[in-house]
C-alpha cells in the first residue's frame, strides 16, 4: 500500500514515519520512505531550492517546484506500487493545503497539473497530523526551518489546517485523524495498529 503522513510542520509527522519505518525494518519487510519536497537526488536538489532562506520565488514558482519535486518522486513510486509498502512525508494533500488553503492558487490550476503527473498512483491511507492554535503557536515559534514566508504567519498555517481537515472530510474512510496535542507515545501506539492493518 502507499501510507501518506499529511500535517503542518510541528504535528510529528516525521517522528511517526521514522517510528513506522523502524517497526517495518525490525519485521523484514520492505519498504521505500520518500519526503516531500525530497525523496530522491533530483528532488533533494529542488527541495535545496525552495527552502533556501534567501530564495524570493513567487507563489506560483513554487508550486511548480514542490510539483517538480513531486514528478521526480513520482516514477520511483510506480516502480515500488504492489512491490514495496510506499511511506510519504506529504503528498498532493499538502499542496492543496499549503498552495491553495494557505496561498489562494486556484484549486483547479492545482489539481490539473497534479492529477497528470500522478495520474495511476492510488493513496491507499493518509494519516493527517493536527495541533491545537494554541500548540500551533508554540511548537512553530520553537521550529527553525519554517519556509520563508511563513516566518511564523499564524493565520497562513490556520488556513493550511483548515485546508487540511476539509480534505479528509470530504473522504473520512480513507484518513486517521490525529490529534498531536497528545501525547506523542499513544498516537505512536494507534498509529502502529492502524499500520499493522494496513499491510
Ligand atoms: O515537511 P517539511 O517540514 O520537511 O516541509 C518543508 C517545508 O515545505 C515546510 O516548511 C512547509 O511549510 C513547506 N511546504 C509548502 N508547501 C508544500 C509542501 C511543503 O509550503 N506543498
Amino acid at each position: 500500500p502507499i501510507i501518506v503522513f499529511e500535517g503542518i510542520e510541528g504535528t510529528g509527522k516525521s517522528y511517526h514515519i521514522d517510528k513506522i519505518a523502524k517497526y517495518l525494518k525490525k519485521k523484514n519487510r520492505s519498504f521505500i520512505k520518500i519526503r516531500e519536497p525530497g525523496g530522491n537526488v533530483n528532488s533533494e536538489k529542488i527541495r535545496k531550492l525552495i527552502l533556501n532562506n534567501n530564495s524570493t520565488f513567487n507563489k506560483y514558482t513554487d508550486l511548480l517546484l514542490y510539483l517538480s519535486a513531486r514528478s521526480e518522486n513520482v516514477e520511483l513510486i510506480r516502480k515500488n506500487v504492489g512491490k514495496k509498502i510506499i511511506l510519504i512525508d506529504r503528498f498532493s494533500d499538502s499542496t492543496i493545503a499549503y498552495q491553495h488553503y494557505g496561498m489562494g492558487i486556484k484549486i483547479e490550476f492545482i489539481k490539473t497539473i497534479n492529477d497528470f503527473l500522478i495520474k495511476g498512483i492510488n493513496i491507499n491511507f493518509t494519516f493527517l497530523n493536527t495541533v491545537s492554535q494554541r500548540n500551533m503557536r508554540k511548537r512553530l515559534i520553537e521550529r527553525k526551518n519554517l519556509n520563508r514566508y511563513d516566518k511564523f504567519n499564524h493565520n497562513f498555517y490556520k488556513n493550511v489546517q483548515r485546508g487540511f481537515v476539509k480534505i479528509l472530510k470530504k473522504n473520512p474512510k480513507r484518513y486517521m485523524h490525529v490529534n498531536s496535542n497528545l501525547d506523542i507515545k499513544h498516537n505512536e501506539k494507534i498509529i502502529l495498529d492502524k499500520i499493522k492493518n494496513l499491510i
